[in-house]
């Protein structure tokens, strides 16, 4: 694939790289501009070998369009001190106390808050770590409840920050969730599973493959549904 010079694209446009996402796309005929609302950017497809000159004047014309769609998307959750944020389905209150003598940033989680402790100015990545930890942690215990029910063993599990999927399973038989379900209920979180373990015997989305999913989460048309409605939301959270 021909690789664009993005600094020409962007030059006296260097506010929309933030925003933008170029695409090289080599079934694309012209080009097009469109919002990822998942992704929070907007993405531009460019066909290959298209002269970039006019591929700059293009975005430079719709350069409204691209901050007007961008301004309209709702604004990102801080993880801050006094925020709520749900974990596992439950909300719960970030508090954070700064003690300049403390060695080491102490979370816990409890029913309706999370405890931050910290010598930090800024705690925030030692709070998504965290979270992510947590993430791994329940969904690790879930997919090997899950496996052992239709006798399958997962290889690994693994928790990433993925953008298009919510979960994937591989022919390795390695499973990974985004950190973000930790967002969702739990509900949501055991239909994810289930779909992925399900891709354990079924490397497809055949009405067997839906079936085992059914055995393995009897809600999970619930969680389909609240994704499709709901997962641009656990995007949102700053991390
Ligand atoms: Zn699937």
């Amino acid at each position: 694939m021909p690789v664009i010079d993005e600094d020409f694209i962007f030059a006296e446009l260097d506010h929309l790289r933030a925003h933008v996402k170029i695409a090289v796309n080599k079934r694309a005929k012209r080009l097009a501009l469109r919002l990822d609302s998942k992704d929070r950017k907007i993405r531009f497809t460019i066909p290959p070998r298209y002269p970039i000159k006019k591929a700059r004047l293009f975005l430079l014309q719709n350069e409204s369009w691209v901050l007007g769609n961008i301004d309209k998307l709702p604004p990102l959750i801080p993880l801050t001190h006094g925020q709520i944020i749900p974990v596992f389905g439950h909300d719960r209150r970030i508090n954070i106390s700064y003690d300049i003598t403390l060695k080491r940033t102490d979370i816990t989680l409890n029913k309706n808050e999370i405890i931050i402790k910290t010598n930090k100015d800024d705690p925030t990545p030692r709070l998504v770590r965290f979270l992510k930890k947590e993430a791994e942690k329940e969904l690790t215990r879930l997919t090997k409840e899950k496996a052992a029910q239709i006798d399958k063993t997962v290889a690994a599990v693994q928790v990433r920050d993925t953008k298009s999927r919510w979960g994937s399973c591989g022919h390795d038989s390695k499973i990974s969730f985004s950190w973000r379900l930790i967002f969702a209920p739990h509900t949501v979180l055991d239909y994810v599973v289930a779909h992925e373990v399900a891709h354990l015997q079924h490397m497809d989305h055949s009405r067997a493959f839906w079936a085992c999913c059914k055995s393995l989460c009897e809600d999970y048309t619930y969680g389909k549904s609240w994704l499709h409605e709901n997962g641009n939301e656990l995007m949102r959270y700053d991390a």
